[in-house]
């Protein structure tokens, strides 16, 4: 990858200062910033828009505003092109995805599309937090998980959750996206975990099968991933798969069973890295490789647990996903500072040997806003793999899946 900067008497490259920017965050930009380029890109000071930059190399990479404690800040130079500093030194320009409309948007319902969808990079419309979180909701929220310690809070206090969004709310904010808009190709569809036997799964179902019937999965072009907690029987993912699932990711989280239990309480509790392996394991030989993912929080365990777990998956087909921990406003066993650079080189050198050696494709196209496993793949694997054959290969085959499935 071509060298960037220099930042803080260090080289950089993008990806690793897109690991940087997530892990130190960046300035609240002024309200002068927001608004100039605000009109031409999509850049909003409202958290719930999940605002990101584009580095050098098109990376993506989250705008994690944290105030004044970040060395990061956005400008705009004398030419009109927004560019990123260090501690007042500018490091690079950056741009941003193209304005959208797509917040501004309500359902027929009248639930605003705002809340409920996040468009992640230039390609992924990701709904986050379906429904509350129950593992939350019993006080036993990860501690890293911004929107589980939202529902923990509400818990505690007695106050109720905002209504969830019906699948016709979803379906509708997907139509907008892709083929209204076209500012999407990807498609993440992620609920709150649940305590039941059967997790999600029948709720994934409807989704899905209101989106293939308000917009169409030949309409998509690229992929739908599905995030679920781990049924208590494997085989009942078969059902998602069946409604038009590409993927779907049982997140793992921490691989290092001890951390686990203290840092995902109510995930070791109520599922437990047995049943996540179970559910990824049956996905990987039933529908082979690179159709399980388990994602990873990465920055809270000593790299070689990490990537043990990591290799353990990709060793078996199922796709290790790599999530940058944003230690900004929710310590972790009461650490708010993450790894430095030396740590993710690590991860990232191994994990990219661990796709090239088993054949793994993690999701998406451009990449996303806080994780770096399809960066990894895109810089160091994309180009010498002849990719272009091979994901059109798993596109076609993933349509014709869903085509042949459809009533
Ligand atoms: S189980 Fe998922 S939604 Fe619930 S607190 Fe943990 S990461 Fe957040």
């Amino acid at each position: 990858m071509t060298l960037l900067a220099t930042v803080a008497g260090e080289e950089v490259d993008p990806l690793e200062l897109k690991i940087l920017l997530i892990t130190q965050g960046i300035q609240t930009p002024s309200s002068d910033v927001y608004e100039q380029l605000g009109r031409t890109w999509r850049l909003s000071p409202n958290p719930l828009e999940c605002s990101c930059l584009l580095l050098p190399g098109n990376i993506v990479v989250h705008l994690a505003v944290v105030g004044a404690v970040s060395p990061f800040s956005l400008g705009i130079g004398e030419n009109g092109r927004p560019f990123l500093a260090h501690r007042g030194e500018v490091v690079t320009e950056v741009s941003f995805p193209p304005k959208t409309e797509f917040y501004e948007q309500r359902t027929s319902s009248g639930r605003p599309f705002r809340g409920m969808g996040v468009l992640q990079g230039v390609d992924v419309l990701s709904f986050p937090y379906l429904w509350p979180c129950e593992y939350a909701s019993a006080g036993l929220a990860c501690q890293f998980c911004h929107t589980g310690g939202y529902s923990q809070q509400l818990a505690k206090e007695g106050s109720p959750e905002p209504t969830a969004p019906s699948a016709h709310d979803v379906a509708e904010a997907v139509r907008y996206a892709v083929i209204t808009e076209k500012v999407t190709q990807h498609i993440q569809v992620t609920g709150g975990a649940t305590i039941t036997p059967q997790a999600e799964c029948r709720r994934v179902v409807e989704i899905l099968d209101t989106i293939g019937e308000v917009a169409g999965f030949d309409k998509i072009p690229g992929e739908i991933s599905v995030f679920t907690s781990p049924p208590a029987e494997p085989s009942l993912i078969d059902e998602v798969f069946a409604a038009g699932a590409d993927r779907v990711a049982c997140d793992i989280e921490i691989w290092n069973d001890e951390l686990a239990a203290r840092i995902c309480p109510g995930k070791s509790r109520f599922a437990g890295r047995e049943r996540h392996l179970r559910t990824l394991l049956h996905i990987a030989e039933k529908f082979g490789p690179n159709k399980a993912c388990s994602a990873f929080v990465v920055g809270l365990e000593p790299p070689e647990s990490f990537l043990a777990g990591a290799e353990f998956l990709a060793r078996r087909g199922v796709v290790p996903v790599v999530s940058v921990w944003m230690p900004h406003g929710r310590p972790v066993l009461g650490r708010t500072v993450a790894p430095g650079l030396d740590f993710y080189r690590r991860v990232r050198d191994r994990i990219a040997e661990l796709y090239e050696q088993y054949g793994i494709i993690p999701p998406g196209g451009a990449g996303f806003n806080v994780c770096i496993c399809r960066d990894i793949w895109n810089q160091q694997i994309r180009t010498r793999a002849n990719c272009c054959q091979r994901s059109c290969t798993a596109k076609r085959d993933a349509v014709e899946t869903r085509t042949a499935s459809a009533p």
